[in-house]
């Protein structure tokens, strides 16, 4: 029993998950507070904390409460709460399909090596483009560290964030999926076409959980 480990935690809730491979699962999403970026076009400025203090055992029961199989760790950055990995190891041990979002600013080799025998668990790492004005902290060697099974999102604003995007993938060949996410708002077609004159091998993803309900929070 972790009585003792506690972390902030943002919201815990229900949803459609709307970004990347898993996209369209009925999925718990536990959003943990703090985030050491400041993206131009964040759209979770409430999660920069401070959140609820709960044990991990508060948070299991409440995911345990929901009964589906996928949960998604995000924040914020989650990487940052040191007990987060406790977290993971307690929710793939209990059965469930775990992807772990992450901003792209923290090194995530330990954490890849660390949960590498289970199958069930995935990270999803964004590299961020200048657009965003945080691209500089990025850590680039993690687009090596990915495995076939994570994924490597670009968030995407213009035809600079897109050009930024592309070298990154065609220097590093990353071995897993790569998402190409338009900034929300953006006009998406653009993005498709980019995409379709160059032949990258890169997937256009849309945020659906905001073309169903909106830009709003727990959605
Ligand atoms: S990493 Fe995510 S939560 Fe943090 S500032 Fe950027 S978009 Fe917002």
């Amino acid at each position: 029993m972790c009585v003792f480990d506690t972390m902030e935690i943002c919201e815990i809730f229900y949803s459609i998950q709307g970004e990347g491979v898993w996209t369209g699962y009925p999925t718990v999403f536990v959003r943990l507070s703090g985030c050491n970026l400041r993206c131009r076009y964040c759209d979770t400025t409430y999660a920069y904390g401070p959140g609820e203090v709960m044990s991990i055992d508060d948070v299991m029961r409440r995911v345990d409460g929901f009964g589906v199989r996928y949960v998604c760790v995000t924040g914020g950055e989650p990487l940052l709460q040191e007990d987060t990995v406790l977290l993971i190891d307690r929710l793939l041990k209990r059965g469930y399909n775990v992807s772990l979002e992450t901003n792209g600013s923290i090194d995530i080799k330990s954490l890849i090596e660390r949960f590498k025998d289970f199958s069930t668990f995935t990270v999803s790492c964004d590299i961020k483009c200048p657009s965003s004005g945080m691209h500089d902290k990025m850590r680039l060697e993690n687009v090596g560290y990915l495995r076939k099974v994570d994924q490597l999102k670009f968030v995407v604003k213009d035809k600079e964030d897109y050009r930024y995007a592309k070298k990154i993938v065609e220097k590093g060949k990353p071995s897993c999926v790569v998402l190409f996410q338009p900034v929300w708002g953006e006009d998406p077609k653009q993005l498709a076409a980019w995409l379709l004159k160059d032949k990258l091998d890169a997937r256009l993803s849309l945020q659906i959980h905001k073309v169903l309900w909106g830009e709003k929070r727990g959605v």
